[in-house]
């Protein structure tokens, strides 16, 4: 059982998310959901879990700080960003503070299972 931290403050980002989470990992897994960094970092450390899937753009805290605070609270944390933003240097940013990877919205299953499978996140 893999516990997942999905983090994104749109219920529409969330559900986009969880699909893709569910076509991958099927069931057998324990989804924590978050909508916004500040809630994210709090999950983390009540939950500890396996992969943290991070929105960037969210009130109160945005997925770039909520990133850098996770991973400086567990250097062996998985943050892999899941956003539309791409601006040049947002990725640089995020991996800056501690993101393995970044992932386009709208999510490309097979992409986001071949960025997990080369972290040796899955099988
Ligand atoms: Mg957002």
């Amino acid at each position: 059982m893999k516990k997942l931290l999905l983090t994104d403050d749109s219920n529409m980002g969330r559900r986009m998310v969880k699909k893709a989470i569910k076509d991958i990992f099927s069931d057998d897994i324990e989804l924590i959901e978050a909508q916004n960094g500040q809630e994210a970092l709090q999950a983390y450390k009540d939950n500890s879990p396996h992969i943290c899937f991070m929105d960037l753009t969210m009130p109160v805290m945005d997925g770039y700080e909520a990133t850098k605070l996770i991973t400086e609270f567990d250097k062996d944390a998985k943050v892999i960003i899941v956003s539309a933003d791409i601006q040049s240097g947002a990725f640089e940013k995020t991996k800056q503070n501690g993101a393995l990877a970044f992932i386009k919205k709208p999510i490309d299953v097979e992409n986001l299972k071949s960025t997990l499978k080369n972290l040796g996140l899955i099988s």
